[in-house]
């Protein structure tokens, strides 16, 4: 008989971890072909920590044949570029792949929420050649300082957009770096300006309010200026345009207002709310027997709330496992299960030894929820790796 042909697209959080269990689940009776970009696996949730300086780039990624076991898993790298939904075939750049079950785990891009000039003149791409040149170019305007004939405070002052997770986590890095960069390249602390621009009422919209106010307190007292209920309508070449009107000069401008899925699923003619699909309850497209849908591509309901769940890797690396024993329950004539997220908490590090969380119920603070951000990397290597991955790539929780 001949044995199915399974396509996953993306090797990120849920990628990886699908392929790790369906390599062992139907790693002999199917063809299973890992598509990615390139030929690493990163992990995003760390991005924040190279886009700042604190951390190697290099530490985020890990070489895909480090980690999958490639006799098992046939890996293309390539670039996705359209799904032939009808014909269940993949285009690649460089060639085509046919499936009988696809697995899209695609990931995000920047949501512009149609702002001009994101593109042009902001750094809004959360992956490794992105965080890079962030990186690059800030290290660069320091450099730049002292060798100007006359002072521009735009050099030095530093703009993220949007209060979310990823802004909050950027700057906390940011801001513990930054008195070490004005030691290196001899320049006066107050020099540098550091904006945070939110446009709801609140930073952290939705998380608990204390831990928002120790968050600010500690970024403040680093020299972050938070600009609350302030929408940002427009980048431009010299900084940004708020909604009132006013300007903020700046040549760094840090985009982090939120993210909607690959572009790749709108091109591919799938129904979907800001580039993600709602899936049914067993991860698959409406209407498509044989395509999975997991990650920040997919799109789940909190009925509680009835508001969409947040993308999160959290949850990607949870679709992942229902999505290979769903796979293997399709091709053993079995029943499928329905995905319930199980939230075991947030918790977002401000940099250095410092982080805010909620644990259960628990709110957790400081160098305890320092340790428990750590703690979640590291839980994240040992599901895709085991205990040799954590030793190898893991963080030291102290
Ligand atoms: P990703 O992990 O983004 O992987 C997508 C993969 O697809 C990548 O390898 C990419 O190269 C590849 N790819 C994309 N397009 C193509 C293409 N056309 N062809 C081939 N390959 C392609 N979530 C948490 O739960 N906890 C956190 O602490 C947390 N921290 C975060 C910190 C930051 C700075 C950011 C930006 C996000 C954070 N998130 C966090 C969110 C989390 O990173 C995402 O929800 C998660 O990465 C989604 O996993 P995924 O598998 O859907 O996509
Ligand atoms: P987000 O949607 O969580 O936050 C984006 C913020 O930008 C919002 O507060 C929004 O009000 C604001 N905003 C939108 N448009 C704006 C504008 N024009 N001007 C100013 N502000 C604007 O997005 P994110 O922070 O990019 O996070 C993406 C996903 O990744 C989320 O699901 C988040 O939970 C997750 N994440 C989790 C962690 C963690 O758990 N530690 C860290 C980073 C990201």
């Amino acid at each position: 008989m001949k044995k199915p042909n399974i396509v996953l697209l993306g090797a990120g959080y849920g990628g990886m971890i699908t392929a790790a269990r369906l390599s062992k689940k139907v790693g002999h009776d199917a063809n299973i072909t890992l598509v990615n970009k390139h030929d690493y696996h990163y992990q995003t949730t760390w991005l924040h920590e190279p886009a700042a300086g604190t951390l190697s780039a290099d530490r985020t990624r890990m070489p895909i044949d480090s980690v999958l076991d490639l006799n098992k898993i046939n890996f293309v790298k390539d670039e996705v570029v359209e799904i032939k939904r009808e014909e269940k075939k993949v285009v690649l750049k460089q060639g085509e792949l046919e499936y009988d079950y696809l697995v899209v785990g695609l990931g995000s891009e920047a949501e512009t929420f149609g702002v001009p000039g994101v593109h042009e003149y902001a750094y809004c791409k959360w992956t490794v050649n992105g965080v890079r040149e962030v990186k690059e170019h800030i290290e660069y305007q320091f450099a730049k300082y002292n060798n100007l004939s006359e002072t521009k405070d735009e050099l030095l002052t530093f703009i993220v957009a949007g209060a979310g997770f990823t802004g909050i986590e950027f700057i906390g890095e940011l801001s513990e770096r930054v008195p070490e960069l004005c030691k290196t390249y001899d320049i006066p602390q107050e020099k540098v300006k550091m904006y945070v621009i939110e446009a709801a009422p609140t930073a952290l919209p939705g998380f608990d309010p204390e831990l928002v106010e120790y968050a600010m307190n500690l970024l403040e007292s680093r020299g972050v200026e938070f600009k609350i209920n302030c929408p940002i309508k427009e980048v431009t070449e010299s900084g940004v345009i708020l909604a009132s009107g006013d300007e903020i000069k700046a040549e760094t401008v840090v985009w982090a207002t939120g993210v909607r899925g690959s572009s790749i699923i709108e091109k591919s003619g799938f129904e979907a709310m800001r580039g993600r699909i709602k899936v049914e309850p067993d991860l698959r497209a409406p209407g498509h027997e044989d395509v999975f849908v997991i990650g920040d591509c997919a799109l789940i309901i909190n009925e509680e709330i009835n508001r969409p769940y947040p993308p999160t890797a959290q949850i990607a690396m949870q679709m992942a496992e229902t999505c290979a024993n769903n796979i293997k329950a399709l091709m053993d004539g079995g029943s499928l299960q329905s995905f319930t997220p199980e939230i075991k908490g947030t918790v977002a590090s401000l940099g250095g030894k410092e982080a805010i969380g909620v644990v259960g119920s628990k709110k957790l603070f400081g160098s305890t929820a320092n340790f428990m951000k750590k703690m979640i990397d590291n839980r994240y290597l040992f599901l895709l790796g085991g205990p040799g991955l954590v030793l190898k790539r893991g963080k030291n929780p102290m």
